[in-house]
């Protein structure tokens, strides 16, 4: 199984970190192995002290595709979920500066959330969907999947023309703004329409 993940989809985030606006997607992979267990404390790593949240809708694939037309997208999934794209902030900002990649920051131990899963019959429109990280009960990011640059069957048909997209990956779709640093005791959840899909504690 692979993590495929889009960043810089949502112009407010890109501000955020003054990022360029891609005229492509940007897209990198996280290893399996970076998945939180369920039920599973996050423990902040210590190579970081500056470990984000970056909260985003996320896509199962359920079927091998390659080269997906975006009309046919939608033949590829069935569930909708929710994770966090966790990233230590610090080093990946060095890794950038070099032009290096950032999979050291993105793609550590415990470094990807993902929640329970929806069928996507739930939704009437998977390109208009709420959903919300909380931090300490407080409301810290919001966003609609209609804010998306890219939205999610462009994405599927974008990356399936570099990768062949297997049963079982999983695509984060990019997250919005509000991304900020957790802290030892920090509790997160994640909700879609009202209806929250993980919580988990920071250690
Ligand atoms: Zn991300």
């Amino acid at each position: 199984m692979k993590i495929i993940c889009i960043g810089r989809n949502y112009t407010a985030h890109i501000e955020e970190l003054q990022n360029e606006r891609p005229e492509e997607p940007v897209v990198f992979i996280k290893p399996d192995s970076s998945v939180l267990p369920k039920e599973q404390d996050f423990y902040i790593p210590e190579f970081s002290n500056d470990v984000h949240y970056e909260v985003e809708v996320l896509v199962k694939i359920k079927k091998v595709g390659k080269h997906i037309e975006p009309e046919f997208a939608k033949n590829y999934y069935d569930e909708i979920g929710l994770g966090i794209d966790f990233t230590a902030r610090d080093l990946q900002q060095k890794l950038k500066e070099k032009g290096l990649p950032w999979e050291k920051a993105k793609g550590f131990d415990g470094a990807t959330v993902v929640g329970k899963w929806l069928p996507k019959t739930n939704f009437k429109n998977i390109d208009d969907i709420n959903f919300c990280l909380l931090k300490n009960n407080k409301t810290v990011q919001t966003g609609n999947t209609s804010l998306m640059l890219w939205k999610i069957d462009e994405i599927i048909a974008y990356v399936s023309t570099f990768f062949t997209l297997k049963k079982g990956d999983i695509i984060f779709t990019g997250t919005p703004s509000g991304v900020g640093k957790i802290e030892t005791n920090d509790y997160l959840s994640g909700t879609i329409e009202g209806e929250e899909l993980f919580n988990l504690n920071i250690k």
